[in-house]
């Protein structure tokens, strides 16, 4: 699923072509995929965008008049792509904004299950739809983040995930960030040390930096990560083969040498847990 760094560089990169032209046709969108029917999709049409504003890894896009937000968010599978005018877009997107002039923003989901979203809200809809959202992971300063920490005792890698506590990180940056706090993703929130917090607090933001330059650079999966998904390959800092855990109902990649003092973590799966 895209993280904070990956819909931040779509964001940028949506950001100005999305506002050039007002909307001539709005939809066709899949029945899955629209999950609003009040206000229709029609009420766009003739507006125009003012931009792309992004919540998490939610993606904004409010209308000039300040009427209407329409928002997305593409799940694991969903992808959104700006068709430039005389350009072939795909034949039966999940959902498409047609410009005047002919540009196109297409939302395509790959696979069988419809699982990216569209909605079109009011803007005190939005809000409501986004109130259950944690501060901005890239937003969050050491002290912000040592209250949230210590507010109840969490699995980091657990916490970190969290859209509610925190927004925008998902399953591989919790990989990323980890390793380059060298904390246990197993280290439980409240008996961080206060240098481990700083530690933490610093690699949230370098991770989440690195990643939105790489992915604005066009950067892939392989060369973005360097922890998650890299199994056996070695630790960039230590030369260490990485090593993986199931917990939960995911895998975690870390060093262990870097993040647990050489121990290897054990599996706790939740199917394993409740055996
Ligand atoms: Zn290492």
């Amino acid at each position: 699923m895209p993280e904070l760094p990956e819909m931040e560089a779509w964001r940028r990169a949506l950001d100005g072509p999305v506002s050039a032209f007002p909307i001539e046709k709005a939809g066709p969108a899949h029945i899955a995929t629209l999950k609003t029917i009040d206000p229709p999709l029609t009420a766009l049409e003739g507006r125009r965008l003012a931009g792309a504003e992004r919540r998490a890894k939610r993606l904004l896009f409010p209308t000039e008049d300040g009427d209407l937000v329409l928002l997305v968010h593409l799940m694991t599978a969903g992808r959104l792509r700006y068709v430039p005018a005389g350009e072939k877009g795909p034949k039966t997107p999940a959902f498409r904004l047609r410009f005047q002039g002919g540009a196109e923003l297409v939302l395509t989901e790959a696979g069988k299950k419809k699982r990216a979203g569209v909605w079109l809200l009011t803007p005190e809809q939005a809000e409501a739809e986004l109130a259950h959202l944690g501060p901005e992971a890239n937003e969050l300063d050491a002290k912000e983040l040592g209250e949230i920490l210590a507010c109840k005792s969490r699995r980091l890698h657990s916490l970190l995930r969290d859209q509610r506590v925190i927004a925008g990180i998902g399953r591989a940056w919790a990989n990323e960030i980890l390793h380059a706090s060298r904390l246990s993703p197993y280290a439980l929130s409240k008996e961080l040390k206060p240098e481990e917090v700083e530690r933490l607090s610093e690699a949230i933001h370098s991770e989440l930096e690195r990643g939105l330059e790489l992915r604005e650079q066009g950067a892939d999966d392989k060369r973005t990560y360097r922890v998650h998904k890299k199994l056996g390959e070695p630790c960039h800092v230590c030369g260490t083969p990485i090593a993986q855990v199931d917990f939960e109902e995911h895998t975690i990649y870390y060093c262990p040498d870097c993040q647990t003092g050489g121990r290897v973590l054990k599996d706790r799966r939740l199917s394993r847990l409740l055996r």
